[in-house]
């Protein structure tokens, strides 16, 4: 059997499925008569909690050190306490409560009382609360519970869909594939799949319907076609593409350490886009130059409540200070469109990605721009930090956000907390009328940076999450090639600096069309950076020059694709 999805992280994968399922605990009120028996069955659920969150401990630790495996221990001590224990058989013995619904009531006030307390750090305890008695409830249920980080064979992961946590605890020595029923090309498990190196289809609709595990699959995450229990014949296509692939990989790997200079020696900076700090293994192995994009909106998701100044400080200071002198550009809050922080409670738009998103948030939530700002300004003195502002659509906009970043500085003046006077400031171009008015946009800001994706989804008015439509969203689009070159030639008249940081960056057709476009940066998922080195090393940037003005001249997307394809085959 064949189905399609979106192509979200290329390679081939094949192997066995593991699906995760998200099925909500459902615990009802029995009462009961043999209390000893209720607590028998807490004794050892909590035992078998104890030991599994052992392993994990053990495994983060191994993986990715004390910092993050410090959170198992508290856990732990959680499983330990006796004021929680107390409370559980009180309400065994005398309310005759059945042991689930005792623990999930001790577990349910628990987490109302941290919460009101109304600090960061309780809040982030009430969550510790949840996480550690919804293992212990599955035990009591009989549920069987995937803990990713224990996985020790490979397997590919059938889900709804991934939240960043669980990417995050993942073994990723065994997950060999994602495949999603959520999700689009640029949603954040796409993102992340990419950001991890790791073959994966979104959007796949049904696909946790139609297998189960231990069923075999082979996938392409190039193209989006996925093969379940796949015969012979087609199981060798796949192997051969898959050794293929290997072979190109290894090849790429030479290029560790050469810089992107083409053929008459314009250098173009290769960067790595990156959401959290986790995604600089893939920067660091792939010799990404700098960080052109950090979408700081992966701190945001996927937790209960909004993280606070310090939080937020420490994270842009660990990734800076790893980053080591190379520069960051560090995007401010883009959430909204496909993004959504529940704890926000903004209300269900009709068209979100034309709603309450990114910078609108942020001049409206001033509280919530201001203590990011603040966070990266501090952190700044770690090391090269450029702070970028996504979603602007006019100067005023521009303006306001110039303005709060501002008040911020002297707030931190005040408080005598020491940020880096060299920060240099820049806006996503992602929407026509910030690319249309990019000349005198450029007057106000250190650099642009084409945010391509939601360029393409707002000039040619297609959603880009939108399955139904997806053949429409259309990178080859000649107004939007205008806009790109309109805003290139701005950048360079006002002396700034431009970069494309969007799905595009990496698009071999079109790298010789930013080049000659007088594009010197392109920023992308690692994964993508020694391939694209490969190509620019092939381009001569006098030749792209000639080619663009002929490029702009074309009229359908079809003259556009045929002629970049030709200039391309030219230059191999
Ligand atoms: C873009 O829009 O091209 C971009 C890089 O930002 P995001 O995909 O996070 O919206
Ligand atoms: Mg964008």
């Amino acid at each position: 059997m064949e189905l399609t999805g979106i192509a979200a992280s290329a390679g081939i994968s094949i192997g066995k499925i593991l699906k995760i399922e998200s099925s909500e605990l459902m615990i009802s009120e029995d009462l009961i008569t043999n209390s000893d028996l209720e607590i028998t069955k807490l004794i050892n659920a909590i035992e078998v909690s104890k030991l599994e969150i052992s392993k994990i401990k053990d495994i983060t630790h191994k993986n990715f050190g004390h910092e993050k495996s410090a959170i198992f221990e508290a856990h732990l001590l959680i499983l330990e306490d006796p004021e929680i224990k107390t409370q559980v058989e009180d309400l065994v013995n005398n309310k005759k409560y059945n042991i689930s619904f005792a623990v999930k009531t001790v577990m349910d006030n628990s987490i109302t009382l941290f919460e009101s307390i109304g600090d960061e750090y309780m809040k982030e305890r009430a969550l510790d609360i949840k996480d550690v008695f919804t293992r212990v409830l599955n035990h009591l249920e009989g549920n069987k519970i995937v803990d990713l980080s224990l996985l020790n064979e490979p397997v590919i992961l059938a889900a709804d869909d991934l939240t960043p946590s669980q990417a995050a605890m993942m073994n990723k020595d065994a997950v060999i594939g994602f495949l999603t029923d959520k999700g689009g090309k640029t949603s954040h498990t796409a993102i992340m799949a990419r950001s991890l190196e790791i073959p994966s289809i979104v959007g796949l609709k049904k696909i946790t319907e139609i297998v189960e595990n231990n069923m075999i699959v082979a996938f392409n995450g190039k193209t989006g076609e996925v093969k379940i229990n796949p015969s012979a014949s087609e199981l060798k296509v796949y192997e051969d593409l898959k050794l293929k692939d290997n072979q190109q990989k290894e090849e790429l790997k030479k290029l560790i350490g050469t810089q992107a200079i083409t053929t008459d020696g314009l250098k173009i900076e290769v960067a790595g886009n990156i959401g959290t700090a986790q995604d600089l293994d893939s920067f660091f192995k792939n010799d990404a130059e700098s960080v052109g994009l950090y979408r700081t909106e992966f701190l945001f998701l996927d937790r209960d409540s909004m993280p606070s100044e310090e939080e937020q400080y420490i994270e842009y200071s660990k990734i800076i200070k790893k980053l080591d002198g190379k520069n960051c550009i560090i995007r401010t809050l883009d959430i909204g469109g496909d993004k959504n922080l529940p704890y926000l409670k903004v209300e269900k738009e009709e068209n979100p990605f034309l709603g309450y998103r990114a910078i609108r948030i942020c001049l409206d939530r001033v509280d919530i721009f201001k203590t990011q700002l603040r966070a990266i300004l501090r952190a700044s003195t770690y090391g090269p930090v450029g702070i970028m502002f996504p979603m602007i659509s006019c100067l005023e906009e521009l303006s306001a956000a110039k303005k709060i970043l501002k008040e911020c500085r002297d707030e931190l003046l005040n408080e005598k907390i020491s940020f880096s006077q060299d920060i240099k400031i820049g806006i996503m171009i992602e929407i026509p009328s910030a690319a249309l008015m990019s000349d005198k946009l450029a007057k106000h800001v250190d650099f642009f940076s084409m945010g391509t994706n939601d360029l393409t989804q707002y000039t040619c008015a297609v959603d880009r999450i939108n399955q139904k439509i997806s053949h429409l969203y259309n990178p080859f689009n000649p107004g939007l090639l205008k806009l790109i070159n309109m805003t290139a030639k701005s950048a360079k008249d006002g002396n700034i600096d431009i970069s494309i940081c969007g799905s595009m960056a990496h698009f071999p057709e079109l790298i010789p069309f930013f080049i000659g476009s007088g594009i010197t940066k392109l920023s992308m998922s690692p994964m993508h950076i020694l391939k694209t080195k490969a190509h620019i090393l092939k381009l001569n940037e006098d030749l792209c020059k000639q080619m663009v003005p002929k490029l702009l001249e074309l009229e359908t997307t079809k003259e556009i694709k045929s002629y970049l394809e030709n200039f391309h085959k030219e230059m191999k």
